[in-house]
């Protein structure tokens, strides 16, 4: 079995798609948090908490064996405007790691220091986003979300100056890949199409099939392992001899919609959702301004940026297909020597999302429900269950929660009496849905279990993540370290889950969110 090391197939492409990039050292580096587990995973050899070549590796101030760092170039669309060049400005790519069982992940170091494409920005990062990024992504990824993930945080011992001068640190990110929608329109719109032939062939190898990148070895495994893998993953081409644009094109559209759809179940509004914060695999990145919503709120926005609410929580299903109608732009030219053709194959994938999205949104939601399916009759019980949380401005996340609890009859064995009310009109309502579930077809037992691992206890709530960053600033980082363990395991019940589990009082409860870059 092979040892595992860095590689660099991206880099193998050729200069137009990076820089090559000198690490930035800094002052006094200090661990806050490294994640044992995703170590594993990697089969990472080191361990920084007693191996201080290695923290210092992984704060930028020297180099891992193998590891040859650049920053990558890619456009946008921000806020729908397009942006010809974006690119990594405050993130360092050190290789493509290979696992012994030979899966390849990005590892970038974020906050690290300026690039070419800082564009006068510091390339550094406050402790603050850092901290959000490592507990959001690894609640995401114990919630079954596709994402990208955090292996370390360190301080870097520097202060940064934002609105105020704050702690600063680093972010160790992995990720299937940092191949976003905004990297091909860098290359179709930017670049008039230079590099595109060949990025879309590396990105179909690397994510959606098991061809083999040229000298490589298949790649089929994304960090989620309830995720979209190549393994799994099902591309339905009608035509005989789909170009590589067109099967990219559908699988991205898959793997997008799909994701939307646990987002949408979870409460959890993005924020920002720029097509270069769209990766191609399919995995949640850039968590800047996220949120999940605490009490219902059908028009759920934080972002104190996003003041038309573009990017709202009912509106991301919606940007996803624009984005992907962006992406369907940018490949036109290479989906067919004919560029009618080229076109009608392009709009009817795109056309296919809002279906894509509403199927597997249906299928997570019957499953929240308890129920077997949702037929149009159900549609009115649902619609009522949110009329119900809006009108009682209950919490999302323990509303349903109380369902799976509800269903199991396990409430007293739960936190909930103490924590969640319960409306009369939602006891009258629950008579309702109870009849309906018990004309459920198929193993009723398992659907009935099954909502317990749907509905979690717990989620990362704002308030939890800004009090785990205002003491980590202060130099205390035990409820930080407390809210990472306590968020790997979100669908069980823990000591102390009243507090963990409970909303927001109306002091505590965060409304708005910075991107804090
Ligand atoms: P984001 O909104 O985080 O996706 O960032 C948008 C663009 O701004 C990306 O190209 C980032 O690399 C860049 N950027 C954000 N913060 C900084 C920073 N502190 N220094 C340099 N570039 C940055
Ligand atoms: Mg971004």
């Amino acid at each position: 079995m092979p040892e595992p090391h860095f590689d660099h197939s991206y880099a193998r492409l050729g200069n137009q798609f990076y820089s090559e990039q000198p690490l930035v050292p800094v002052h006094h580096p200090e661990l806050l948090l490294w994640n044992t587990a995703l170590a594993s995973k990697l089969d990472w050899p080191g361990d920084p908490r007693s191996d201080r070549e290695l923290l210092l590796a992984l704060a930028g101030n020297n180099y891992l064996p193998d590891s040859k760092p650049i920053s990558t170039v890619y456009a946008g669309h921000q806020f729908g405007q397009y942006n010809p060049q974006l690119g990594d400005g405050r993130a360092i790519l050190l290789g493509e790691w290979i696992t012994r069982s030979e899966n390849r992940f990005d590892i970038q170091l974020k906050g690290s220091g300026p690039t070419p494409y800082s564009r006068g920005g510091d390339g550094r990062s406050p402790i603050g986003p850092v901290i959000r990024e490592y507990l959001v992504s690894e609640a995401m990824h114990a919630l079954g979300v596709p994402t990208s993930r955090a292996l370390a945080a360190i301080s870097s011992g520097e202060t940064v100056v934002r609105n105020r001068i704050e702690p600063g640190a680093i972010l160790t990110r992995v990720a299937s890949s940092h191949l976003r929608i905004g990297t091909v329109q860098y290359f179709a719109m930017t670049r008039g199409g230079e590099g595109l032939v060949e990025l879309v062939d590396y990105a179909l190898n690397r994510h959606f099939s098991k061809r083999k990148i040229t000298g490589q070895q298949p790649i089929v495994e994304n960090l989620s392992s309830s995720g979209n893998n190549a393994g799994s993953f099902t591309i339905g081409c009608e035509r005989s001899d789909p170009t590589a644009a067109e099967i990219l094109l559908k699988a991205v559209g898959e793997s997008l919609a799909d994701l939307v759809s646990r987002w949408q179940l979870l409460g959890f509004v993005h924020g920002v959702l720029n097509t270069d914060n769209a990766l191609l695999c399919g995995e949640t990145i850039d968590y800047g301004p996220c949120a999940f919503m605490d009490q219902f709120d059908a028009k759920a926005c934080f972002s104190s940026i996003d003041r038309q609410g573009r990017y709202a929580w009912p509106n991301q299903p919606g940007i996803m297909h624009w984005n992907l109608a962006v992406l369907a732009e940018c490949l036109i030219p290479l989906i067919d020597e004919k560029t009618e053709t080229a076109k009608s194959i392009a709009q009817s994938i795109v056309d296919r999302f809002p279906n894509q999205f509403h199927q597997h949104h249906q299928e997570r939601l019957a499953a929240k429900f308890g129920l077997d399916r949702i037929s149009d009759q159900d549609l009115a019980l649902i619609q009522k269950f949110h009329d119900l949380m809006n009108k009682h401005q209950l919490d999302f996340t323990l509303s349903f929660r109380w369902l799976a609890e509800e269903a199991n009859q396990t409430i007293d064995h739960s936190p909930l009496p103490e924590i969640f009310n319960t409306p009369d009109a939602l006891l009258d309502w629950s008579a309702l849905w109870k009849a309906r579930r018990a004309e459920n077809k198929g193993d009723t037992k398992t659907i009935t279990q099954a909502m317990l691992s749907v509905n979690p206890a717990v989620i990362p709530r704002n308030h939890l993540v800004q009090a785990a960053i205002d003491l980590a600033e202060s130099g205390d980082i035990n409820f930080l370290r407390s809210s990472t363990e306590r968020w790997r395991k979100p669908f069980d019940w823990q000591e102390k889950d009243s507090e963990w589990a409970r909303s927001p009082s109306t002091e505590e409860k965060v409304t708005r969110t910075f991107c804090g870059t």
